[in-house]
Parts: structure tokens; C-alpha cells; sequence
């Protein structure tokens, strides 16, 4: 027998509609280059996402086409996030922190007709345009008159108010191309991922729910995460759908900036990656703000050190929400909620269950496997590679041939080693190529790292395999002080402190002490940089 139930397809559409009629009133704060904030309403988005629809049209760009942008987190990004997709063409969000070359590369493969591109960022991408071999209008979003090599660049404002405010929304096919996003290729070339319209709608139905995100039309999200990594983790779509007022830094992202929006705009859900609550944290040791309106963070991307997690609770108030995910995954997987039966257990129990990466999100699922792609216990302790699937995780990559080796019967391999606890919380060990594989036994890179930086004088640290001649890789501690405490911990201290939580053979044979850690173009510790720069470091036999 048949289910009875409409054919409804699942669009963004719906969301931009929702929003036209039931939270016009809602406020939408930018905080744009220079520092000014710009204020509008959903009313105000709806119908501007509406003059873009209709610009587009005018333009020439047919439904399937990709039209890119190039831009910091702000209101005009987000009528993109709507206008693009809603109109039957793909939104394709460039990162705007990745070397020239890789952004011409990603252009190019994902044949891109259109770029808006942020005025602020001219200088950058005007480098960038001469290599791109699709493009054929550059549109520029700017407060004021602008100057640019970009060929026969068109105004972004002049374009919406020569367009009319109503726009027509097809009916949409939910398999059709909503979005694109490439990975930031930390291995080999970045590759791409095309969303559909119901992965993305899925989504942020997944994200919002209760014990996961929990984001509501109570809140007042800010996603400091980027709007070009994977739809700043579909905050925006998710806050959009349920009515959320949304603040936007622009590229306004120092802790100060940070700060003074959560206190200012009563910010309740802000998310990140870890890097920018470490400057955060460090900077409120300094000055004082009141963020008490703030009821939880996301933080994910990378492992959120526990002492993080710890103090912001204990010192702040604030609930750091552990989350994992990956582009691939639309991109989240799991939230670090505590189940309610552990709310009896002592404090320090509790943390434990936060400091793991979290259970699935309703609508993904997982396992782990070993080296034989047999599926390995949640009990905790054994390892084994994820494995995902689920409506909004990718069952290819975008005209990537040589890739299908990341599937396995079903499944996406994410590449991330884990443990499963009996609950289903997991645990990222590390990546399957970060690990330190010293005498056939595995080191948690992520483990060391996070421990050592909960030590008072740690600002971050990194841990990396360097070859060794007996054990073949051992762990190097890369390790950058407070700016109080340079010059004043030594290699002894941070052994020392590790002592106590490790198996003597985990403990790094070496630290040393540097400036910063490198970034990723997303702000994650970019251990390839590391890994090279000690490629040659002579460890003590
Ligand atoms: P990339 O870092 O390659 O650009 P993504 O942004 O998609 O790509 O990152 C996904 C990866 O980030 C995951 O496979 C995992 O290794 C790591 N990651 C994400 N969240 C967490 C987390 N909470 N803890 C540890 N690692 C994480």
C-alpha cells in the first residue's frame, strides 16, 4: 500500500517564503569592512533575494548554472544563499582565504558563469579573474563607488533597484543542485560536492532540532564559522527556516569584534571553530563583556580542547555544544549532548561525555570498520575508520573520477579514525593520516594536542609524526606559549604534565616552541605545514 501524502518538494524555496510571510519584522544585523553595522528585516531580505532572482534572469543565467560568490558573512550573502537556488540555478560559495591558483581550479571545474564578489575583496580576487576560464559577469557588492579590472563588472545595488521586488518561485525539482562547496583539499585536489535542495532542506531540519543544535525563533545566532566553509555549517538556512534574528561579523573577526556583537545584539547561539574561542577566551581573561545572553556555542571543525570546554563553562557560564562534521556531510554529523540519565553523574564524568565529538544527528548514521572493512564494536575502545550515510551526505563527488574509493557498499568514508562508545558516542581519534604511527601502534595526534593545551601557559599546540630510524614515526609537540608565558615554560613542564594522563610511550619525544601554529584556509591547524617544516627534525634515538 501507498502512503496517501502530498508530492511536496523539499526546497529552499519553502524557507524563503516561510520567512517573506511569517517573520518579516525579524531583524538581520551585518557588521560590515570599516565596523558599521547594517540593520534590516527578513521583509527586507525577502524581497531583495526576489530583485536578485530577477536580475539573474535578465542576465542570461539558466536553471543548473553556477553562480559563485566571493564573500566575507553578511546580509548580502545571505539573499545569494536564497536568490541562487530558489531560482533554479547553483549557488557555489568560493573560499575567499585559499591560494589564487585553488580558487581559479575550483572556478574552472565547477564551470562557474557568474561571481558576486565583495568590493573589500577586489584587490584579491582581481587576481584571481584573469584565470578563470567561464566566467562571464562579475557582479560587485559594495556600500560605495567602486573601481576594478574585473571586465564589464556590474554594480550589485544598481542591479537590484532596477529589478522588481516579486519574482515568480518555480516549482522545483528536490533532487535538483541547490549548492556547491569544494573541500579545502588538505590531500591532493580539492573536490567538489553538489547539495540538493532536500539535503540542504533535510539539513537544516536536522540542524535546528532540539538535541542537536537546537536553534529557534527565540534565537539570535551568529555564525562566526564562514559563510563560504560548507554554508557557515547551514546556520543561516536553519536560522532562516525557523525565523532567528541572524548577526553577521563581516570580516570583523577579531575577539573584540566577537564580543561586542554577543553583548550588543544579545547573541545566543554563536558558532566556530575552535581557533576563535582560544583568541576569545584569551582575550576575556583581559577585558570584561557581558555574555550572558549567550546559551550555547557549536564549536566543531576540529577537536575543541577539553580545558576550552572547561573553562568556558566554569568561568562563563557558556555551554560549548561539540559538534563534528565535514563538507561532505552538508556538513554535520554528530553534537555532543549529554543523554538526561547522565545528569546524575558527577561533574567531571559529564565533561568527559561533552569533551567526545557526540551521537548522530537524526538522519545520519554510523559505523566504524577496521583495516577489512569489518564493522568494529561501540565499546569505546577499538578503532576504526567512519563511516557515514544519511539524505544530506554525498554519494559522489562532483565529476571527480578516481574518487570512488571514498565509498564503501553504501557508505562515505570520512577518512576520520574513531572509537563508538555503548551510547554511540564518538570519539575522533585523529585522521587517518595525521595519526603517528610509531611501532605499529597508533598515537592520537588530537589527544596530545588537546591535553597539552590545557596546560595554564599553553595558548595551542599541535602534535605531528616526524620519521624515526626504531619506531618509524614518533610524536613532536609543537607547542606556542601565552604571550605572558614566552620564554618561561620549558619542554620538561609540558612532559611533565602530560605524565599523569598518557602511556609513557604516547608522551612526544621532543617540543618545540614557536610564534603560531599554522592556519588553514578555514582556521584549522594546518599540520601539513608543520610536517613539513620538521620533516628533517633529528629526534634522540
Ligand atoms: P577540511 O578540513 O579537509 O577542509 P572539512 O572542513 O570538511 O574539510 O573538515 C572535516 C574534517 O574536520 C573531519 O573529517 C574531521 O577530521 C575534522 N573535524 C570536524 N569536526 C571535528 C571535531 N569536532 N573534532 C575533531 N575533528 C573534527
Amino acid at each position: 500500500m501507498q502512503g496517501l501524502m502530498m508530492e511536496y518538494p523539499l526546497t529552499l524555496t519553502h524557507f524563503l517564503e516561510r520567512a517573506r510571510r511569517l517573520f518579516p519584522k525579524k531583524e538581520i544585523v551585518s557588521k560590515m569592512p570599516g565596523g558599521a553595522l547594517h540593520r534590516y528585516t527578513y521583509a527586507d531580505m525577502t524581497a531583495r533575494a526576489a530583485r536578485l532572482a530577477n536580475a539573474l534572469k535578465k542576465l542570461g543565467v539558466a536553471p543548473g548554472e553556477r553562480v559563485a560568490t566571493f564573500g566575507w558573512n553578511s546580509y548580502r550573502h545571505l539573499e545569494t544563499y536564497f536568490a541562487i537556488p530558489c531560482s533554479g540555478a547553483v549557488l557555489h560559495t568560493l573560499n575567499i582565504r585559499l591560494f589564487p591558483d585553488d580558487v581559479s581550479y575550483i572556478a574552472n571545474h565547477a564551470e562557474d558563469k557568474v561571481v558576486i564578489v565583495d568590493a573589500s575583496l577586489l584587490p584579491a580576487f582581481e587576481k584571481i579573474a584573469p584565470q578563470l576560464k567561464t566566467v562571464e559577469q562579475y557582479i560587485v557588492m559594495a556600500d560605495a563607488p567602486f573601481e576594478t579590472s574585473l571586465p564589464n563588472a556590474l554594480d550589485y545595488e544598481t542591479l537590484l533597484a532596477e529589478s522588481s521586488p516579486d519574482f515568480e518561485w518555480q516549482r522545483l525539482d528536490e533532487q535538483s543542485a541547490a549548492a556547491m562547496c569544494y573541500t579545502s583539499g588538505t590531500t591532493g585536489k580539492p573536490k567538489g560536492c553538489a547539495y540538493s535542495h532536500r539535503a540542504l532542506f533535510l539539513h537544516a531540519l536536522g540542524a535546528a532540532s532540539a538535541d542537536s543544535l537546537g536553534i529557534s525563533e527565540r534565537d539570535v545566532a551568529l555564525p562566526i564559522v564562514p559563510m563560504f566553509h560548507v554554508f557557515a555549517w547551514g546556520v543561516p538556512f536553519a536560522a532562516t527556516m525557523v525565523g532567528a534574528k541572524q548577526v553577521f561579523a563581516g570580516p570583523n573577526m577579531q575577539p573584540q569584534d566577537i564580543a561586542e556583537l554577543i553583548q550588543n545584539e544579545r547573541v545566543t547561539i554563536a558558532a566556530g571553530v575552535p581557533t576563535i574561542w582560544i583568541g576569545l577566551l584569551a582575550f576575556l581573561e583581559r577585558e570584561q563583556y557581558d555574555l550572558s545572553s549567550l546559551r550555547v556555542m557549536p564549536v566543531g571543525g576540529a577537536a575543541a580542547p577539553p580545558a576550552l570546554i572547561e573553562t568556558f563553562q566554569k568561568k562563563f557560564g557558556v555551554q560549548i555544544l561539540h559538534a563534528w562534521g565535514m563538507t561532505e556531510m552538508s556538513p554535520l554529523g554528530t553534537v555532543a549532548r549529554v543523554k538526561p540519565e547522565m545528569l546524575a553523574l558527577p561533574e567531571a564524568e559529564q565533561f568527559r561525555v561533552r569533551f567526545k565529538q557526540g551521537r548522530p544527528v537524526a538522519g545520519v548514521e554510523i559505523r566504524a570498520v577496521d583495516e577489512a572493512g569489518n564493522e568494529v564494536a561501540w565499546d569505546g575502545a577499538t578503532m576504526g575508520e567512519l563511516e557515514v550515510r544519511g539524505p544530506w551526505i554525498i554519494r559522489a563527488y562532483y565529476n571527480s573520477p578516481g574518487s570512488e574509493d571514498r565509498f564503501h557498499d553504501g557508505w562515505f568514508r570520512t577518512g576520520d579514525v574513531v572509537t563508538i562508545d555503548a551510547d554511540g558516542y564518538i570519539q575522533i581519534v585523529d585522521r587517518t593520516k595525521d595519526l603517528v604511527k610509531s611501532g605499529g601502534e597508533w598515537i592520537s595526534t588530537v589527544e596530545l594536542e588537546s591535553a597539552i593545551m590545557g596546560h595554564p601557559k599553553v595558548l595551542e599546540a599541535a602534535v605531528i609524526a616526524v620519521p624515526h630510524a626504531k619506531w618509524q614515526e614518533r610524536p613532536l609537540a609543537c607547542v606556542v606559549p601565552k604571550p605572558d608565558s614566552a620564554g618561561q615554560i620549558s619542554k620538561e613542564e609540558i612532559l611533565e604534565y602530560l605524565q599523569t594522563k598518557f602511556a609513557k610511550w604516547w608522551l612526544p619525544d621532543d617540543v618545540v616552541f614557536i610564534d603560531q601554529i599554522p592556519k588553514t584556509s578555514v582556521g584549522k591547524f594546518d599540520k601539513k605545514v608543520l610536517r613539513e617544516k620538521f620533516k628533517e627534525y633529528a629526534l634522540a634515538e
